[in-house]
């Protein structure tokens, strides 16, 4: 393991904990073996049973308040898991949404709404986020899925894709137009739609990545008026107030693939000889090696940043730095799996090593959350552009 993969000013609790999900993840996932069981041959990502695990020791709810079943800690203990649990190739892709949709609900949600999902993400559970439609990609305020009011309630039509981890939730945060009487971003309303109800429709979507994405239909989808999540008519808002946080969550998650995509470059060019000698004693690679380590620590450093920013007052939008944290990690992670791949030479490219699933990774990263051609628009606007 490198000496310095470390965020900078933890506690010695924090520390621990980092410990102990390097510990956990050794034991776990630590062989191929194991992770090609508990991914069914890489075709499934998320497993409920590990995940099972994870609740039982409380890591689920790092940043989840003790009255829901968390531990109290902030969004910097749940980076922190997200690095490590990436990192160490524990198969939780459902988790990072998971996380994003109990922002939301912790922040606009009724009690009994926060009971069933940050209480339900703490015992293992997972919950979806559904704004993209395919119509309404980086422009999601072009969206039409619709409600309408109905016998005391409200009727969803319509359809949403790309959505992570559907088809293994048990509620999807959906975003759909209410109202249509004002301007695009107004008249949105976020629902809580148990993935059961009826009218609802999950097809998983074929990727580079396995199982992880979803079309969704709804259907003349009756949902009771408790599903309403925070204001009706106020979700554009809602949504944006949410964004420091799902930012940093996607850099914590990229944070975590693109360190372990260095420690398996960095392991292999160690021991694979070429010319009678290490290849990692060509120059060449040792510069590539010295750029990808500072780029990753430059990463953390904003990363956790930002993070601490985030917990010093969780009210702050930081669209500025959240937007940078994104954008600079998934870029890093994507050079750092794509580099690994090439100082791996053939050996990089063949399923037997982990660096192929690395690129399949980092490759989309730089795509969701906002793209990152969107991630420089936010940034660029601050600078008053
Ligand atoms: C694996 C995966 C998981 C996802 N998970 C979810 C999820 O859980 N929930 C959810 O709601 N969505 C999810 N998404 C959707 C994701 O957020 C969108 O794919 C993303 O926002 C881009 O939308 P699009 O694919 O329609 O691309 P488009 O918006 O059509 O963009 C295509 C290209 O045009 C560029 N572009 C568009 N507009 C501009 C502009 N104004 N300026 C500069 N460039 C521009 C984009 O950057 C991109 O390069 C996921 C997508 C993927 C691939």
């Amino acid at each position: 393991m490198s000496p310095t993969t470390l965020a900078p000013g933890l506690s010695d609790e924090q520390r621990d904990f980092v410990e102990a999900i390097r510990d956990f993840a050794k034991r776990e996932a630590g062989t191929q073996e194991q992770r090609e069981r508990l991914t069914e041959h890489y075709s499934e990502l998320h497993n409920r049973e590990l995940a099972s695990k994870l609740a039982e020791l409380g890591w689920l709810g790092a940043s989840a308040p003790e009255s829901y079943g968390g531990t109290g800690g902030g969004i910097t203990d749940a980076c922190l898991f997200l690095e490590e649990a990436f990192r160490g190739l524990l198969p939780v892709a459902g988790y990072p949404v998971t996380l994003i949709t109990a922002g939301a609900v912790g922040k606009f949600g009724s009690e009994e709404q926060k009971q069933a999902i940050i209480g339900g993400m703490c015992e293992g559970r997972v919950n979806a986020i559904a704004m993209s439609e395919p119509e309404a990609g980086s422009d999601v305020g072009n969206l039409s899925c619709k409600a309408d009011k109905s016998n005391g309630g409200w009727v969803l039509n319509g359809q949403k894709t790309w959505i992570s981890a559907a088809h293994i939730a048990d509620h999807i945060l959906t975003i759909v137009r209410s109202d249509n009487s004002g301007s695009k971003h107004e008249g949105l309303t976020m629902f809580l739609v148990p993935t059961d109800a009826e009218g609802v429709e999950i097809n998983p979507i074929e990727t580079m990545g396995g199982k992880e994405v979803n079309d969704v239909f709804f259907t003349d989808c009756y949902l009771e008026d408790s599903t309403v999540m925070g204001e009706v008519g106020g979700a554009w808002l809602q949504l944006m107030s949410g964004l420091n946080v799902e930012r940093l969550i996607i850099a914590a998650n990229a944070l975590g693939v693109a360190q372990r995509a260095f420690d398996d470059v960095l392991a292999y060019i160690k021991e694979r000889e070429q010319f009678g000698r290490p290849i990692g004693s060509f120059q060449v690679l040792r510069h590539r090696i010295a750029d990808l380590a500072t780029e990753i620590e430059c990463t953390r450093l904003l990363t956790y940043d930002v993070a601490r920013k985030v917990d010093a007052d969780p009210q702050q939008m930081l669209p500025r730095e959240a937007s940078m944290a994104k954008l600079k990690a998934t870029e890093v992670v994507k050079r750092v799996a794509l580099e690994g791949m090439q100082m791996m030479g053939g050996y990089g490219y063949a399923t037997e090593y982990d660096m192929e699933r690395h690129v399949r990774s980092a490759l989309v990263m730089p795509i969701y959350g906002g793209t990152n051609e969107i991630q420089r628009e936010i940034i660029s606007k601050t600078y008053g552009l």
